[in-house]
């Protein structure tokens, strides 16, 4: 990937990098190469992972400033409200996310799961039980970002 260009995250049209609205569109365009937001997401996921709330969350709506329509993004911002309990907030996220990304089987079932623990409350000794729900979610979404920064290609 030539680190001059950048793919338009609306209609996918080469730009300049340093052009700020899309040649083909006219949209603004994010000044962050496809890359680099694959490198913030997963250094939010491992500060998810850690514990540091804030700055992954910070880093999620970094990324959303910079490419609103990254499903990957809303979808990890939804898992952060998650384990702060905030789950209206992190199924706000997921829906967002699959208006993004229609095909995505994953995110529907997130969202199913997010719905039952709006409606059913979990005492607090079944509060580990997030964490069966969690894993699978981090490991899916590191799964796309290694195999992104290791692709050479294009995308
Ligand atoms: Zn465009």
């Amino acid at each position: 990937m030539n680190d001059d260009l950048i793919t338009c995250p609306y209609c996918e049209a080469i730009n300049k990098r340093d052009s700020r609205y899309c040649r083909n569109c006219g949209a603004r365009i994010p000044t962050a190469t496809v890359k680099e937001i694959a490198q913030i997401l997963l250094s939010a996921s491992l500060n998810l992972a850690n514990g540091r709330f804030i700055e992954a969350e910070r880093e999620c709506k970094w990324i959303i400033e910079q490419d609103p329509f990254n499903a990957d993004a809303h979808s990890l911002l939804g898992d952060i409200y998650e384990r702060k309990g905030e789950i209206i907030l992190a199924i706000e996220e997921y829906r967002e996310a699959i208006r993004l990304a229609p095909g995505e089987r994953f995110y529907r079932s997130r969202l199913e799961e997010l719905g039952r623990r709006k409606n059913h409350k979990l005492p607090s000794l079944k509060k580990y039980l997030l964490y069966i729900f969690f894993i699978p979610a981090l490991i899916f979404l590191m799964y796309r970002l290694l195999s992104l920064l290791l692709s050479q290609g294009h995308p």
